[in-house]
């Protein structure tokens, strides 16, 4: 986006990519369809030390002026309800296409299988020493994302250059992935999806409730609601705070409706046992070791339950709680908060405030979306503003 924008005001640019092609992010972003955009995206979408440095950036690249830009590179999008945008060819693919025809069309030198190594100001220009030798620019983008996804290309150098130019860098970690959870239970439930309200704890208090799929696996627990709560957790474990998640298996009916409801069911079939009966509530994998929680044996007749048992049980389908250990880590993780501070950069122009001639854009910075379209927005709206501003 940036290498484009900068080619078309008349910039003389080469874009370095260390990968055999370009943009394999955008190829394996949104299950192959590319959630490109979100129409509804502000600042309070995004996580950070100031997620307020994404304002500006997003009013710039406001959902009509991309569109418009889209148009330009022959893009269509198809805008769903909830603002998530993706290419109308449902396949990320066309994105890609798109973008490397567009830049290459404005006369961009793409060098791929380039690894930059370092990036130095010796004088009043930049020396880029890359795998392919040392050349030297006026001006110097770095947009070398983040560590998440390191099987992508991912690494960690961008934090590296900037450092070396006194930029402060935030430590990183990663979002929107899977938790590692302190119990053997998701163990035994591995395989195991359904809706649930997820609540997340952060030393004892409740800071993020969400509705949507989990999954219960070896790790842990996956699913679109824990990659919703996890920016939140995981930058709580870097602090080492305290993180729990509590699940809520059945979160149409309150407290109360949930126990009248397990009463009348109980009620109503007396003699069947207790795991038959929660069986047709909530899957039977969970079933069993929701049980073995409450200490009530699985067998035991539904006439047996005391009320005290019934309203125990209720509790837990409602409030299920594990201690959060860990992420799956960067490896699984689609984005990662910290990065270079935003404090350095200027947010009308992405210029470093330390070293004149130096930019940074995307997910280098110390700016995380959440999911939704949210973190490309930010790469491109960010991308496009160092671009033009490269090329004056
Ligand atoms: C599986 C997955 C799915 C995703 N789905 C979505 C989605 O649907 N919607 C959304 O908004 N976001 C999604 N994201 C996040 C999104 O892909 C990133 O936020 C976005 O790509 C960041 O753009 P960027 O240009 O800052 O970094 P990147 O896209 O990571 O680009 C940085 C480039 O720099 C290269 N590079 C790094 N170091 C060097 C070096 N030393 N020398 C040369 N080249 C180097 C890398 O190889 C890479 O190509 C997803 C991420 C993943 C991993």
């Amino acid at each position: 986006m940036a290498a484009l924008w900068a080619a078309r005001a008349g910039g003389d640019v080469t874009l370095y990519e260390h990968n055999n092609s370009v943009g394999k992010k955008i190829l394996a972003s949104g299950n192959g369809r590319c959630n490109i955009i979100n129409t509804t995206a502000t600042a309070d979408d995004y996580a950070g030390n100031d997620p307020h440095f994404a304002t500006y950036p997003l009013k710039q690249l406001s959902f009509g002026y991309f569109q418009t830009f889209c148009h330009s590179i022959g893009l269509v999008l198809d805008v769903k309800e909830d603002g998530r945008c993706y290419p109308l060819s449902n396949e990320a693919k066309s994105v890609l296409i798109a973008l490397k025809t567009a830049v290459s069309d404005a006369g961009v030198h793409i060098l791929t299988d380039t690894a930059v190594r370092s990036v130095s100001k010796p004088d009043d220009h930049f020396l880029v020493e890359s795998s392919a030798g040392k050349r030297s620019f006026e001006r110097v983008l770095i947009a070398t994302g983040s560590e998440a996804a390191p099987q992508l290309g991912a690494t960690g150098d961008g934090y590296r250059f900037a450092a070396e130019f006194r930029h402060e860098i935030l430590p990183a970690y990663p979002s929107l992935v899977q938790l590692h959870l302190d119990s053997k239970t998701p163990s035994k439930m591995a395989g195991v999806k359904t809706h649930a309200e997820v609540t997340l704890l952060i030393d004892g208090k409740q800071r993020e409730k969400v509705q949507g799929d989990i999954l219960f696996a070896a790790y842990g627990i996956s699913g679109l609601a824990i990659l919703d709560i996890s920016q939140k957790a995981s930058h709580a474990l870097l602090n080492r705070q305290k993180v729990a998640i509590t699940i809520n298996l059945l979160p149409r009916y309150d407290l109360q409706e949930l126990n009248s409801l397990l009463e009348k069911l109980f009620a109503s079939v007396p003699r069947h046992n207790v795991e038959t009966v929660l069986g047709g509530l909530i899957p039977a994998k969970t079933v069993t070791h929701l049980l073995e929680e409450a200490s009530i044996a699985s067998s035991s007749p539904v006439k047996n339950l005391t009320p005290k048992e019934v309203k125990k049980l209720s509790h837990l389908i409602r409030e299920w709680k594990f201690d959060v250990n860990d992420t799956h880590g960067f490896k699984h993780a689609e984005v990662s908060g910290g990065g270079v501070s935003t404090a350095q950069v200027n947010t009308k122009t992405m210029e470093s405030k330390l070293v004149k001639g130096l930019y940074f854009a995307g997910e280098v910075l110390d700016i995380v979306g959440k999911r939704g379209g949210y973190n490309f927005h930010f790469a491109w709206a960010s991308g496009m503003i160092a671009g033009k501003e490269m090329a004056k």
